[in-house]
Formats: structure tokens, C-alpha cells, sequence
């Protein structure tokens, strides 16, 4: 949790430099908690995050420096902790507010204000830190971010796969859930959003684990090769001896008789190298087809 909720404290602290992008962030706000009441008496955006109340209430101010708004603390009725209304009081300053937000949906595709990179940026921060979370990396990768609006989640996943991320979509007791499973997506969102300390602490995480993942496959790969071969080496051994107690390896045919003496002498040889000790050498299945006809062999002796 706390590597989700420093992600968020360092967003909250992200304003937009550009308009079109406060209007798009605010949009977000709008979107996941935000409503228009009593015919556009007023304008609420609720949260139960401080900080992040804080910052919708800068949003508006920076947008709008001539709206009037007013930050309202109650306690939820169905939840112990505190929501955060920012509200816009006046009707006209409420209209005006909500038709900038609607305009990012509503204006021409030239001046659609979501067909903007930087403006997508700031709606996926919005959106995160309206409903979302991340999973510390070091348990897994995954971010996700929740709504029960249809419309809301598919904004979200329109958003988030344009700039290449695989998003996913899926339900989950009745909301929407928009997530991210890869690490590298999952950098790339936080980079986007301009959460660089999160990002950071993401890939030391990263490093770390595939170093552990790399040295720990190494391990595993040359323990298990070499315990292959000297789990074949010690079969053909016993095989050629088993041969010996019945006859003299001379009575063998030549080729069977000189890879099963060059065995003897050489326990820990791989058939690869077994097969260069050969005059003239024969490659590794050609040697692997010998000890086959030997250990066929030392089997029929009983
Ligand atoms: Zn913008």
C-alpha cells in the first residue's frame, strides 16, 4: 500500500503547466467523482484523499483564477473516513467549469482536447488518482485503476493504449477495471504521468530481480547439465562393466569395443568429448548411438 499511496502523494503534487492539460486532468476528476447539480446550481468534485482534493481545488483555481470555490469536509456515511468536496458555488462559474470539461469530449476532432499527448497524460493521472493503485513491485507488477462507468473505463483503457501499453480490461464486483500487468508498461505509465521517484524505485526493483532471475537461471541450468551428464556417464559405465563380467570388450565389434574402453578411461568426458578422442573423431549423436548399442547390450546380459 504505501508504495501506492507515495505514487499518489507525488502525483498529487504534479500540476500541469498548459491549460488544455488542467482542463483535461479536471476532466478526469469529473468523470470518475464529479457532478453537476440542482440544473447547474453548483459544481462538486468529491475525494477522499486530502491531497488530492487540494490539487482539484489548484486545477481550478490556475484554469479559473475569477471562480469561486469553496472545500467542504464531511464524514461518509458508509465509509469512517472523511470525503472532500471541492465545490464551484456560483451557477455561472459551475457551467463555466463543466463546459470546459465537456469540451474535451465535445469539441471538433481538430480541437479535441484528449487527441492531445499532453493532455492524455494528465486525464490517465486524473483517472489514477481518482481510482487507482499500484502493487509495490517487489510483491508484482500490476496497476489498475476502478469505476463502475462503462463510459468512464473504456476513456481510461482508449487512453492508456494509445501510447502502446497493453491495457486490460475486466470486471470485478461490479466495476470496470482497467490494469497493467507489465513492467515495462507499467514504468512507462508512471513516467508518462510524472511519477519519477515512483519510476525510479519500480527499476531498482527491476534490477535487482532480474539479476536474481539471471544468476538464479544460470544456477539451475549448468547444476542440471552437469547432473545430466554424470547421471549418463555413471549408466554407460555400469554398462560397460556389466559387459566385462560376461566377455572381454575385444570380443565387441571395433567401434563398440573402442568407445566402451575410451568410456572407462574417461569418466567425466561428455560424449562430445568422447567422440574427439576417436580417430578420426565422430560427432556426439554418433557416440550417443554406441553407448546405446552398449547399454542395449549390458541389459540382454541379465
Ligand atoms: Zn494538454
Amino acid at each position: 500500500m504505501a508504495f501506492s499511496k507515495d505514487t499518489k502523494r507525488e502525483l498529487a503534487r504534479v500540476i500541469p503547466e498548459e491549460w488544455c492539460c488542467r482542463i483535461a486532468e479536471l476532466s478526469a476528476y469529473y468523470d470518475f467523482d464529479g457532478y453537476l447539480f440542482g440544473g447547474g446550481k453548483y459544481l462538486d468534485f468529491y475525494h477522499f484523499t486530502p491531497s488530492v482534493a487540494r490539487k482539484i481545488l489548484t486545477l481550478i483555481k490556475a484554469a479559473f483564477p475569477e471562480v469561486e470555490t469553496q472545500l467542504l469536509v464531511q464524514r461518509a456515511r458508509a465509509r469512517k473516513n472523511q470525503v472532500y468536496t471541492v465545490r464551484v458555488p456560483v451557477p455561472a462559474d459551475a457551467w463555466k467549469v463543466f463546459d470546459a470539461i465537456r469540451g474535451v469530449e465535445y469539441a471538433d476532432q481538430e480541437r479535441k482536447i484528449l487527441a492531445l499527448s499532453c493532455c492524455r497524460k494528465a486525464y490517465i493521472r486524473g483517472a489514477f488518482l481518482s481510482h487507482g493503485s499500484v502493487t509495490n513491485p517487489k510483491k508484482t507488477y500490476h496497476l489498475e485503476i476502478f469505476t463502475e462507468k462503462y463510459e468512464v473505463a473504456r476513456k481510461v483503457y482508449h487512453n492508456i493504449s494509445a501510447y502502446w501499453l497493453e491495457a486490460r480490461m475486466t470486471s470485478r464486483k461490479g466495476d470496470l477495471l482497467v490494469y497493467l500487468k507489465g513492467a515495462d508498461d507499467i514504468a512507462t505509465l508512471l513516467n508518462l504521468t510524472g511519477a519519477h521517484h515512483a519510476l525510479m524505485q519500480l527499476e531498482n526493483v527491476r534490477i535487482v530481480k532480474d539479476m536474481r532471475n539471471r544468476v538464479n537461471r544460470l544456477v539451475n541450468c549448468e547444476t542440471a547439465n552437469v547432473e545430466k551428464t554424470i547421471q549418463a556417464a555413471l549408466e554407460q559405465i555400469d554398462a560397460v562393466e556389466k559387459i566385462q563380467r560376461h566377455m572381454n570388450l575385444s570380443d565387441l565389434p571395433p567401434k563398440l569395443a573402442e568407445i566402451a574402453a575410451l568410456r572407462l578411461e574417461n569418466p567425466y568426458a561428455t560424449l562430445k568429448e568422447l567422440g574427439e578422442l576417436i580417430d578420426p573423431p565422430i560427432s556426439k549423436s554418433g557416440v550417443n548411438y554406441r553407448m546405446q548399442q552398449l547399454i542395449k547390450l549390458s541389459k540382454s546380459l541379465g
